[in-house]
């Protein structure tokens, strides 16, 4: 068997249209112009490539995007008062601060600065709290990014065995919480899933993925995925991106894993380009409520 591929590059180009109409939109009945803050903190060469690649997306969808940069020594207080005032600013709707900080900064007591109504990445306790309630303001980007690639693929998740490889607080977790939901972000098929989530203590993790008619796998170690740990016929998606010299590839072994599985997301190309979508359409969300609408 060869996997069908599921290319992420063309799904989310197509909502980067759907998105750029809205904004259109917005911008024309509302005078609303959609604007997302960047802050980055140092010069971690993988961070200033990624906040480039969002500023890119931001122009092509007509949101405008504003960056700001802080030296590597900044502390958290310096970091906390800079988004108080991004917070304050009206002309403002999305703040992303870039992980990772320097390791003298309190990253907790950071993302908990950014203002709930403007946290487009949904890290704060109030988003965490909406999303596992089921009533979202904003969707984490990966996880919404997947969940958009499995809908938009005819790839129905309601009363399917999904496994996740990976609990983080960015991808894992919230993965879990969107696949339980009564409804997704596509509707019903889109969600309502039997989900497992797995970690590093998780005992005889083949066992477990070898059961997934869906498994996603988010836990940063390069091919660890083979084939013999997923169900033939399996939908694999990688969140991977672990550089192996001059090349990305993700957690899950494509070469062997994809002559079983039924689907597969490619390294580059997969979910990565969806999760910028995703934060574009949370800027876009963010203006939209900005003024009590
Ligand atoms: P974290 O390091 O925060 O979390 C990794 C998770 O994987 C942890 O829960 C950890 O378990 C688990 N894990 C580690 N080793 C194993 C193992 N041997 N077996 C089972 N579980 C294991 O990573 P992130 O979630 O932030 O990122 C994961 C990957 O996804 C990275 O490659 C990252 O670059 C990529 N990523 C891609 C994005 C995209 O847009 N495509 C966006 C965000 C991330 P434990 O909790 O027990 O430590």
């Amino acid at each position: 068997m060869t996997a069908r591929i599921l290319d992420g590059k063309s799904i989310a180009l197509q909502i980067r249209k759907e998105i750029a109409i809205e904004v259109a939109a917005l911008v024309d009945r509302r005078g609303i112009e959609p604007c997302l803050a960047a802050v980055l903190v140092g010069e971690d060469p993988a961070s200033q490539v990624y906040v480039k690649n969002k500023e890119i997306a931001c122009e092509k969808a007509g949101i405008r995007s504003r960056l700001f940069r802080l030296p590597s020594s900044t502390s958290t207080s310096e970091l906390v008062e800079l988004l108080s005032q991004l917070n304050c600013d009206v002309k403002i709707h999305g703040i992303l601060v870039q992980l990772p900080l320097p390791k003298q900064i309190n990253e907790r007591l950071v993302l908990d600065a950014v203002s709930p109504a403007k946290d487009v990445d949904a890290f704060s306790p109030e988003n965490v709290g909406l999303i596992s309630q089921g009533r979202p303001r904003f969707l984490p980007c990966t996880p919404h990014g997947v969940m958009q690639l499995l809908g938009r693929c005819q790839i129905e998740t309601a009363g399917k065995e999904v496994v996740v490889v990976g609990r983080s607080e960015i991808v894992g977790k919230p993965l879990v919480s969107m696949f339980l939901q009564k409804t997704g972000p596509l509707g019903p098929t889109n969600s309502n899933a039997t989900v497992t989530c797995c970690h590093s203590q998780s005992a005889n993790l083949a066992r477990i993925t070898q059961r997934a008619e869906i498994l996603v796998v988010a836990i940063g170690k390069p091919n660890f995925i083979t084939s013999e740990m997923v169900r033939p016929g399996a939908v694999v998606i990688d969140v991977g991106i672990n550089r192996l010299g001059d090349k990305l590839v993700g957690d899950v072994d494509f070469e062997s894993v994809s002559k079983i599985a039924g689907a597969i997301t490619p390294v580059p190309g997969g979910i990565g380009p969806l999760t910028i979508a995703m934060l574009l359409r949370n800027t876009l969300t963010a203006a939209s409520i900005s003024d009590g609408f």
